[in-house]
C-alpha cells in the first residue's frame, strides 16, 4: 500500500467492494476500482488469486452491512470480531518512495491480504467510533447497496443521489394516487 493508513477510506473500499457485486469477479473491473481510488501499486500487482480471495472476503463484508441493516448489533459485532481474527493487523513503519513514515496495517503477503485487513479494519473502525447504526443498505427497492452514515444526523437511508431522487420521485407518484 502506498499510502498512510487511513481507516475512513478503507471503509468506503469495504463499501465499493460489496457495491461491486458480480462485477468484483472481473479482475478488469477490480484494477479499475483500485486505481481509480489511488491504490495503483496495488492495482498493478493484482492476481487471479487476489480477485478469488477479495470475491470471497465481499460475501463476508456484504452481510455485515446485512446484519447492521437488520438491526442486529451483536451479530454485527461477531461477524467483524471473526473478520478480525481471519486478517489480523501486523503493522510497520513504512517510508518507501521518499514518503515520511508512516504505518502500513500489514506488509508483504498479497495484495487482498492488505485490502482485507484494511476493509475490516475500517468497518471496525465506523462501528467502534461512530456505532452500528451507520452502516446501512439503500431503501429505494429493489437497490440494495452498501452506504456509511456519515451525516451530522444519522439521516441517511440511500446509497446514492440517483437513488434518494428515484424514491422521492416513487413517494411523490404514491402520494398523488392516494390523494
Ligand atoms: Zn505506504
Ligand atoms: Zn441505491
Amino acid at each position: 500500500m502506498g499510502a498512510p493508513v487511513d481507516l475512513t477510506s478503507y471503509a468506503e473500499l469495504a463499501v465499493q467492494l460489496v457495491n461491486m457485486g458480480d462485477e468484483l469477479r472481473n479482475p478488469f473491473s477490480l484494477r479499475s476500482l483500485l486505481e481509480e481510488t489511488g491504490r495503483t501499486e496495488a492495482a498493478s500487482r493484482l492476481t487471479r488469486r487476489d480477485v478469488d480471495a477479495l470475491w470471497e472476503l465481499r460475501e463476508e463484508l456484504a452481510g455485515v452491512f446485512e446484519a447492521a441493516a437488520g438491526g442486529d448489533d451483536v451479530d454485527v459485532v461477531d461477524r467483524l470480531n471473526g473478520l478480525l481474527v481471519r486478517h489480523p493487523v501486523h503493522p510497520q513503519i513504512s517510508g518507501h518512495d521518499g514518503q515520511p513514515w508512516h504505518l502500513h496495517l500489514t506488509e508483504g503477503g498479497r495484495v487482498a491480504d492488505a485490502l482485507s485487513v484494511g476493509s475490516v479494519m475500517g468497518l471496525a473502525s465506523v462501528v467502534t467510533r461512530l456505532g452500528v447504526d451507520r452502516l446501512g443498505l439503500c431503501q429505494a427497492s429493489p437497490c440494495r447497496n452498501a452506504y456509511i452514515d456519515t451525516s451530522s444526523n444519522r439521516s441517511r437511508r440511500y446509497c446514492s443521489e440517483r437513488c434518494a431522487s428515484r424514491a422521492n420521485v416513487a413517494a411523490y407518484r404514491a402520494r398523488k394516487r392516494g390523494a
